[in-house]
């Protein structure tokens, strides 16, 4: 099924996915590697049929579960302040959710390791993984607030769920050099996406922008 629609026709086609890479761009995306990769990856085939029409709107969209596949400029954005600022061989996702943002970190590094708490959600996106012929993603079902630490240290670290504090272990697990997106919800209720960097000096963090994610939880669903 997913197969059959991954070209895409009317409100999901390459035509309609072309003219969102040109709201990206107006929004103030730059980097040509995000985008292409964005280009050519249907976000149609991540989210419900009845919702599909909607895929290239430049909002976020639920997917089951409570939980909600992210907007398209705060994927673009998240996956450039990584890109833009070094390297990218292992790279690791926490909240897999649909799969679209670790397809396209797929499209810009060498191996994707992306952890889901909630089983039916994993199972989906395992699927379009597969529909999409993506060999260098690895999957875990499990808390990612702990990280990956068999397959650490990592050279980015992304993070899709907002915990209200940096998670200990996936500081840890961040390679000297290695920088981290992470939305954080500060006492107030706010969200600010964080970038982190780790150095021989320690760490340096910086506010990019206000954001909306969903929290950050423990503990796995079957
Ligand atoms: N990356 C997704 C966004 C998914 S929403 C996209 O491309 O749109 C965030 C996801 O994080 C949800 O699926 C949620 O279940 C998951 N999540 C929340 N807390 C988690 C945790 N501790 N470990 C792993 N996944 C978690």
């Amino acid at each position: 099924m997913i197969t059959k629609n991954l070209a895409g026709i009317g409100m999901t086609s390459q035509r309609t996915r072309s003219r969102l890479i040109q709201r990206l761009r107006d929004k103030g995306i730059i980097s040509e590697q995000v985008l292409s990769v964005m280009e050519r990856t249907p976000r149609h085939i991540f989210i419900d049929e009845a919702l599909s029409h909607r895929a290239y709107e430049d909002s976020s969209l639920p997917i089951g579960m409570g939980q909600t596949i992210s907007q398209p400029y705060i994927v673009a954005r998240m996956t450039e302040l990584l890109v833009m600022s070094g390297k990218m061989n292992d790279v690791l996702e926490v909240g897999t959710g649909c799969g679209y943002q670790t397809s396209i970190l797929a499209g810009v590094s060498r191996r994707v390791y992306t952890i889901e708490r909630i089983k039916p959600l994993q199972k989906q996106a395992i699927k379009r993984f597969k529909a999409l012929n993506l060999h260098n993603v690895t999957y875990q079902h499990g808390d990612g607030y702990l990280g990956w630490a068999d397959q650490a240290p990592f050279d980015a670290i992304i993070v899709t769920a907002a915990p209200e504090q940096v998670p200990a272990p996936l500081i840890e697990q961040l390679a000297i050099g290695g920088r981290m997106v992470i939305p954080v919800t500060s006492a107030n209720g706010d969200q600010q996406l964080h970038l982190l960097e780790k150095s021989d000096e320690g760490i340096s963090s910086m506010k990019v922008e206000d954001v909306k994610f969903v929290p950050l939880l423990g503990g796995i669903v079957e």
